[in-house]
């Protein structure tokens, strides 16, 4: 890509996300190919298995190693799985694609070529609703998705003289997704991938696993002035981490800006992200790039499949996150972040699914992200792992809900829940934490907080915000127990405000 060539763009620009630089403003541009590892028990051609951690060579069959004459054979779970995917990133689904012979030679590639799709991919144009942090949310256009097969894994650390191959990985079927260069910042670039990952997870087409590299991204880095046409792209290939991502999108972004405020220019190169210097490096230019010669691979038939096929897998597709968003948002009255944040996985979205029904949506959003959330995080917990469950947590707001027990005495009583466990309506029944609303009782406890500190009642009269620390006064002497609208209440109408 030169610098004359104007593609459609997306976006409009946003200063904000702009990098200040000596000779002025540089926009980032950026778009991804993901590599996600399609869940499947077995491999795209073949039955060998595709489990994780297995000892090295113990999951390959004759085809993954490319034993002569042996035929590939297409795995149907994977087309489906592919489809699956198109359809919850709102894609073209091709009802005819073909797959290709992608050939170059590396030790981990036994067949002397990857079986790939090019020209004809099974999924086209599609997008993405991206949600940031601040609430807000853009759009990534997705260009093709199509499915391959992994390499196996070279070791050159396990013997003094000799290289080592695995082929465990050989021939497990990946999806690549290919976005437009739509993305405009690393935090951009790192909800973008959390996005995708989420709906994958969501239609378990892939774990999203990034540690066991389930999920990799090669990252296309340009920069340019704004209002120019796209600049020349460096692409940081096979980045592991959400993290690394950020790293090598920053630092790649300094780099080029540099070079072209020197009056340099990029050279369009393939780089590679040193997590332990944060730092990208060379690994090949445009010039030593391969000639992959492309063509039809000769012992598979184009995949073809009718409408049927794709409207079945459509029937069955789950809720996915952006129509689940939508939901929370209008049957439980919650915003757009607390809604996003449920959403993000599949099993907060449930748990809280079952926490909101027929209550508060608010008050239950609010309880299961700010309490719960809060303290699975402190304690480095799942929800899976979660020791109140969502119906406990949906009895403790049915307590705040029909005033049995004050807001604060809620939160005593979820500790309880937390550590105990039990039934939250019994716990309260027999350790009096019900919520004092006995009017006699309240009044009581004002008459004598007003009775012993006649200088703040002076005080008052003038500054009717102290009402408030009568209030809190009173709270305290009722052990948190009396009901706090109506101490509200009698101190401000024994106070006269
Ligand atoms: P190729 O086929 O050579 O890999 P593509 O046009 O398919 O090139 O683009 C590959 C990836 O690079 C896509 O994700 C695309 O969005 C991204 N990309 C293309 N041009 C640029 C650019 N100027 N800056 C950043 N990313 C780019
Ligand atoms: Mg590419």
């Amino acid at each position: 890509m030169n610098q004359h060539v104007q593609l459609p763009e997306n976006r409009e620009p946003d200063p904000a996300k702009f990098i200040p630089g000596a000779t002025g403003d540089w926009e980032l541009i950026i778009g991804l190919e993901v590599h996600a590892q399609v869940t499947s028990a077995s491999k795209l051609f073949s039955g060998a298995s595709t489990a994780f951690g297995a000892a090295p060579n113990s999951n390959v069959s004759l085809v993954d190693a490319a034993m002569p004459g042996m035929l590939p054979v297409i795995n149907e779970e994977c087309v489906k799985q592919a489809v699956r995917t198109g359809l919850g990133l709102k894609a073209q689904i091709n009802k005819r694609s073909v797959f290709d012979r992608k050939n170059y030679f590396y030790p981990d590639l036994p067949q002397g070529y990857q079986i790939s799709q090019y020209l004809d991919p099974i999924v086209g144009e599609g997008t993405i609703t991206v949600d940031m942090i601040d609430g807000g949310s853009f759009t990534v256009g997705i260009e093709r998705l199509h499915l391959e097969q992994d390499a196996g894994k070279s070791m050159h650390d396990q013997h003094p003289t000799m290289s080592f191959v695995d082929l465990n990985r050989s021939g497990v079927a990946l999806m690549e997704i290919v976005s437009k260069p739509d993305i405009r910042s690393s935090d951009e670039a790192r909800a973008y991938l959390t996005k995708l990952r989420s709906i994958m997870r969501y239609l378990g087409t892939c774990d999203g696993n990034m540690e066991e590299g389930s999920m990799r991204a090669d990252i296309n880095v340009s920069v340019r002035k704004p209002g120019d046409g796209f600049g020349t792209r460096c692409e940081i290939k096979n980045v592991n981490s959400m993290r690394f991502a950020a790293q090598a999108i920053e630092y790649e972004a300094r780099r080029q800006i540099a070079i072209l405020e020197d009056g340099g220019q990029i050279d369009q190169e393939t780089r590679l992200f040193d997590p332990t210097k944060g730092e990208t490096r060379s690994m090949r230019s445009k010039e030593e790039a391969h000639d992959y010669r492309y063509f039809p691979d000769p012992d598979l038939l184009p995949l073809e499949f009718d409408q049927a096929f794709i409207d079945a897998l459509a029937a069955e597709l789950p809720e996915l996150p952006d129509e689940k968003k939508q939901r929370f948002i209008e049957s439980y009255g919650i915003t757009a972040y607390d809604a996003s944040v449920l959403v993000a996985e599949r099993d907060t979205a449930d748990f809280f699914d079952t926490v909101a029904a027929g209550r508060d949506g608010k008050l239950a959003a609010n309880w299961t992200i700010n309490e719960l959330f809060g303290r699975l995080n402190k304690e480095g917990l799942a929800i899976a792992d979660s020791p109140v469950s969502a119906e406990q947590l949906g009895a403790i707001i049915d307590l705040i809900g029909d005033e049995t027990i004050s807001g604060k005495i809620a939160k005593d009583l979820f500790e309880i829940v937390w550590s105990e466990g039990g039934d939250p309506r019994q716990i309260v029944e027999d350790r009096g934490m019900k919520q004092v609303t006995d009017t006699g009782a309240i009044e009581a406890a004002v008459d004598e907080v007003i009775a012993a500190n006649p200088d703040k009642v002076e005080q008052a009269k003038a500054k009717p915000n102290l009402a408030g620390w009568f209030v809190g006064q009173v709270m305290k002497a009722t052990g948190g127990k009396a009901n706090p609208k109506a101490v509200q209440e009698l101190v401000r109408s024994k106070l006269g405000l």
